[in-house]
């Protein structure tokens, strides 16, 4: 049931290595189409009862992305590909995970049990803080960090293998992932220590990455909006005063209310 729910940078690690030495007809590489299939795999068949064909799940990616429905592996459904991104299936409009689930109360803590080196760990600690504000801004939700002992919110930072089923896979591959609301591993966020963690432009900025993960920690899943945060692709933007999309907000609203006055 517990679905790990990853950011995942496939252009720098495929494209440095990827020299197309083989195209079929349609000019594609056949580096592109392991690459096109693996993503395709791993993004677009989750959801889906029966197996569909290549093209159609293509199609549905082309969909999502709101880019010509062509079925073909064009330059530009390439580039978007390659593209930094969260490592779990694609859906429309903000969604939830199936079932539902949520916490079901207002108060949720959070324990950073380990920090990255990247970063001082008051940097560390009030990126996280501020990742959970987007979220506490908009409802009832009140977050509160516990030094330790258990927490609904795990967070840590590790290389490779870490204990659950989902391995880091080195530097810019996935950087990050996270567990919809339950008991247990239920709600923890996982980074990439292999990652270069940062407060700005360069490397991954921690505060917009937590703030995704932590939409799945609540139980958000991913937005076909470009402006939403849940937007499965890694995009830097200014985060000074951050706040949600229009559509993060409904999708989390739609989970635990509005903000009480
Ligand atoms: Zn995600
Ligand atoms: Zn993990």
């Amino acid at each position: 049931m517990m679905q790990a729910h990853c950011l995942v940078l496939l252009s720098l690690s495929y494209g440095a290595l990827a020299m197309p030495r083989f195209q079929n007809k349609a000019g594609i590489s056949s580096s592109d189409q392991n690459l096109a299939e693996e993503y395709l795999n791993k993004f677009y068949t989750a959801n889906a009862k029966e197996k569909s064909s290549f093209t159609e799940r293509l199609e549905a990616m082309q969909k999502f992305f709101r880019m010509k429905v062509t079925g073909k592996l064009d330059t530009d459904t390439m580039n978007m590909m390659k593209a930094p991104r969260c490592g779990m299936p694609d859906v429309a409009e903000f969604s939830t995970f199936n079932g539902r689930p949520r916490w079901q109360r207002n108060s949720i803590t959070y324990r950073i049990v380990n920090y990255t080196p990247d970063l001082p760990r008051n940097v560390i600690e009030d990126s996280i803080q501020r990742a959970f504000g987007v979220w506490s801004q908009v409802t009832p939700l009140r977050f509160t960090k516990v030094n330790n002992g258990d927490a609904d919110i795990l967070i840590q930072f590790s290389a490779r293998s870490h204990g659950d089923q989902s391995p880091f896979d080195g530097s810019n591959g996935v950087l990050a992932h996270a567990y919809a609301p339950g008991a247990r591993i239920g709600g923890d966020a996982h980074f990439d220590e292999d990652e270069r963690w940062t407060n700005n432009q360069a490397g991954f900025n921690l505060f917009l990455v937590a703030a995704h993960e932590f939409g799945h920690s609540l139980g958000l899943n991913h937005s076909d909006d470009p402006q939403a945060l849940m937007f499965p692709t890694y995009r830097y933007v200014n985060t000074a005063n951050y706040r949600l999309s229009r559509d993060d907000v409904n999708g989390i609203q739609s989970l635990y209310g509005r903000r009480r006055k």
